[in-house]
């Protein structure tokens, strides 16, 4: 049986810009395809129409801090105003752009789908707990990373459950 699933379900697609990176790593455990400027060369006097080509191009929501660039990409953008980040997310669900719910689908560093991690994978990583039955490990093939439901994602859970769902 392949480790990766072929399917594909039609959800949102985000690109955010550089002063995103904690709301961007959520979306990405709560998994969403979520592109990062900072994957793109800095220094590009032209980012900010960059950006807009890809939010168009690829059919993403362009998340940005730049009140002026959020105009400019119409409704294919958002302007994130609050700096915490749950008040960021909670903005997104009442926009129903986003279930706050975590998932653990996508590599939070480098958005890479995760796929169910083999017991040499769960052995080799020397930050894996202990006790491992009944825990579904999870693997980013790019970062060579090991995810799992335990004590890193536990406080986001529960973040977004007290703070999120149940407003939302
Ligand atoms: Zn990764």
């Amino acid at each position: 049986m392949s480790r990766t699933s072929g399917k594909k379900r039609n959800e949102t697609r985000l690109l955010v810009d550089r002063m995103l990176g904690t709301l961007c790593r959520y979306l990405r455990l709560m998994g969403y395809d979520t592109m990062s400027a900072n994957s793109i060369a800095p220094g590009n006097p032209g980012e900010d129409t960059l950006l807009l080509g890809i939010a168009f191009r690829e059919g993403r929501f362009l998340l940005t801090r730049d009140r002026a660039l959020a105009k400019r990409g119409g409704s294919q953008a958002v302007y994130i105003r609050p700096m915490c980040v749950l008040s960021q997310l909670h903005g997104l669900a009442d926009l129903g752009l986003v279930e706050p719910r975590l998932r653990l689908t996508r590599c939070s560093l480098c958005n890479e789908k995760l796929i169910p991690a083999l017991t040499r994978e769960v052995s080799g990583a020397n930050y894996a707990p202990e006790r491992r039955d009944g825990i579904p490990f999870y693997w980013c093939v790019r970062c060579r990373k090991l995810y799992w439901a335990g004590s890193h994602t536990r406080d986001l859970a529960d973040r977004l459950k007290k703070e999120i769902m149940n407003f939302a």
